[in-house]
């Protein structure tokens, strides 16, 4: 059955006006255009463009196309942080699948993950540089990982076409919700609460002398990894930094 369209005028207002597309170091502005479209094609309007090489530029408006609305509301920055300030879910797009055990989702499942999770709040999808894909420090960010399917002998899509599949299991998605937003079951805290978390999970592993974390990436990792998968809210981030400044504290009065 196919399901019914959403009525003109109807998709700033609701939830997918709560995705944010962040696409970081993109090489090619022809890119970004076709992604703008590809945005608008499934209703999607939220674009973070984070340090792209070349932009603005003619070749991203041609390819815009009629999307060109998406491209000159889309907010250029020079940080992950700028883009995912306020954000309750964070995933990331990726063409391999990664060494590291990280909790990874067709692309079906993500699309009704971000948008469960986007009636508490803005979420963002993470698309990667053309040659590298996101960093480790990146996928660091996100609590999920989303990989589409390909040939296992060429699975690595063009940006703007890996932005297309992604939007179309959004706003497939989208379409069978009624009213278009859905009650959260949890407000999970936002992404500058969780990164002042770790930081300070850092110093205090640090202070009470149980490891550098600067010499151990995958100590850290490995914490992100389950606090990401625990999906604390922001009274959980509040006991656990109380408890760290306790642990730091008591450590400062032995002394
Ligand atoms: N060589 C890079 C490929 C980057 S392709 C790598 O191995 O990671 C550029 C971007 O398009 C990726 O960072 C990702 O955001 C998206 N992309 C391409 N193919 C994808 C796939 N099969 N699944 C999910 N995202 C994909």
């Amino acid at each position: 059955m196919h399901p019914e369209a959403a009525p003109a005028g109807a998709l700033a207002a609701s939830v997918l006006a709560r995705i944010r597309v962040v696409l970081i170091g993109t090489t090619h502005p022809g890119n970004i255009g076709a992604a703008a479209r590809a945005m608008k094609n499934m209703g999607l309007s939220r674009l973070y463009l984070v340090s792209p090489k070349i932009y603005p530029s003619a070749e991203a408006t041609a390819r815009a196309s009629g999307a060109h609305d998406v491209l000159a509301a889309a907010q250029e920055v020079d940080s992950l942080d700028q883009a995912l300030a306020g954000c309750v879910l964070t995933a990331g797009t990726s063409a391999r699948l990664r060494a590291v055990k990280w909790p990874q989702l067709t692309p079906r499942d993500c699309a009704a993950e971000l948008l469960e999770q986007a009636a508490g709040g803005d979420v963002a999808l993470l698309f990667g540089r053309e040659h590298s894909g996101l960093s480790n420090q990146e996928l660091d960010r996100c609590q999920i990982l989303v990989n589409i399917p390909a040939n296992p002998e060429y699975a690595s899509l063009n940006l703007s076409q890996a932005v297309q599949v992604l939007g179309y299991e959004l706003y497939s998605r989208f379409l069978t919700l009624e009213g278009g937003l859905i009650a959260p079951q949890h407000q999970a805290a936002p992404a500058e609460a969780l990164e002042g978390f770790f930081g300070h999970l850092e110093q205090a592993i640090l202070d009470i002398g149980f490891a550098d974390p600067k010499q151990s990436s995958r100590l850290m990792r490995r914490l992100r990894r389950l606090f990401h998968r625990a999906r604390p809210d922001q009274d959980d981030i509040n006991t656990l930094r109380g408890i760290l400044s306790a642990a730091q504290g008591r450590k400062s009065m032995r002394k």
